[in-house]
């Protein structure tokens, strides 16, 4: 007879030590690289968001010299508590422990901010049946050893894992082992002082997108999963008697431009960056200038429905990126409120949608003034659902 085994701890039994008390020298910041923003947010942020979903019950540990500028990332997450590390890693797990009594505890370095839900379930799930999860993946490299005599011997790559973070333990054992490690022993991680207390470290399944960030490279910024790429383009005629619209913003000028609907022309290539992503119709497509129900219509109206067609498909929107092409008027000062008026319609941060402007030299129907002309191109994100 099978017994279903509940593996998941209520948010009161659970508790996360996330360590962010390292120097991180060999990234070449001149900051603590849990700091270091990937995208819109610091890497703490990213991290902190993927535990948040599991427990409240937090606490981060900083060195003395980050405490202020942690502690304001922090202050926007209730319930989650800072302590000040130690001189070694030791020292700070042993405070974070300290400060964070539960059942069973999630020891995980702040700097590894791919974590993902799944990992840090499995590793609890393990901790519950089997008194620890430590993630770990197999060994992708041959592994040496070198002799005193600068020999080299090699290792059964098949026994070999490179352990990663969370690690989950019953509270009760980590903190004994903890408690009672010799405080001249050096350990590297948790599973090691765990060991060394006479438990058993169980291995569970954690990914080699797992990584912590150590050298300038892991700085790059991840490419969102399922990232595709979009491209629109349009061209509207300048004309007397219209107002002009760019990016949902009416922009005071002796002429506008000329279309079926409002003719915001760089509305109209985002939408076609955002449907070419998504693989659908473009705008000409959907909504069509022969169809009266879109005579006049706000181009902010449309992309409205761009955004929940997407939605619907599952994809979310990463960046934009666009350039709007006009001799007259001048646009850089009105350049933010556009941003800001798209990044709006998509419930995006400003940072998300990027427009620059340039003039084509007096070349074209551009460059006489005759027309406005708009190139957008998008990431979108997402499982085809
Ligand atoms: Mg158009």
């Amino acid at each position: 007879m099978k017994y279903k085994v509940d593996t998941s701890p209520s948010r009161n039994e659970l508790g996360a030590v996330i360590v962010c008390a390292g120097k991180g020298e060999r990234t070449g910041l001149s900051y603590n690289k849990v700091l270091h923003r990937i995208g819109i947010k610091t890497v703490l942020e990213t991290t902190l968001d993927v535990f948040y979903d599991v427990t409240t019950n937090i606490t981060v540990v900083a060195a003395d010299c980050d405490m202020s500028k942690i502690g304001e990332i922090i202050s926007a997450y209730k319930g989650v508590s800072l302590v000040a590390g130690g001189a070694t890693r030791f020292d700070s797990v042993k405070a974070g422990l300290a400060a964070t009594p539960c059942d069973t505890v999630i020891i995980h370095d702040g700097a590894r901010p791919y974590v993902t839900r799944d990992i840090i379930t499995r590793s609890i799930e393990s901790a519950v049946l089997f008194g620890s999860g430590i993630a770990a993946v197999p060994c992708v490299d041959t592994v040496k050893r070198r002799t005193p005599d600068n020999a080299v011997t090699g290792l059964p790559r098949e026994e070999l894992f490179s352990v990663q973070t969370p690690q989950t333990f019953r509270y009760s054992e980590i903190r004994a082992a903890y408690d009672h490690a010799e405080s001249d022993r050096i350990f590297t991680d948790d599973a090691e002082v765990y060991e060394n207390a006479g438990f058993r470290p169980h291995l569970i399944e954690g990914s080699y997108d797992n990584i912590k960030i150590t050298t300038p490279r892991d700085l790059l910024p991840a490419m969102p999963q399922n990232g595709r790429i979009g491209i629109g383009y349009d061209v509207h005629r300048l004309t007397e008697g219209r107002p002009l619209i760019l990016g949902g913003v009416h922009i005071p000028y002796e002429r506008g431009l000329l279309g079926h609907s409002d003719a915001d022309v760089l509305t109209h290539a985002v939408m076609d960056a955002l449907l070419s992503a998504a693989d659908l119709p473009d705008i000409g497509v959907l909504f069509p200038d022969t169809d009266d129900k879109y005579l006049g219509i706000s181009s902010m109206k449309l992309l409205s429905e761009v955004i929940a067609k997407l939605d619907d498909l599952g994809y979310t929107v990463v960046n934009i990126s666009a350039v709007i092409a006009a001799q007259k008027p001048k646009l850089s000062p009105i350049i933010y409120e556009i941003r800001k008026s798209l990044a709006s319609a998509l419930a995006k941060p400003v940072e998300c949608v990027n427009v620059s402007a340039t003039t084509t030299e007096g070349l074209g129907i551009v460059g006489s003034g005759d027309a406005i002309a708009a190139s957008a191109s998008c990431i979108i994100s997402g499982e085809r659902k």
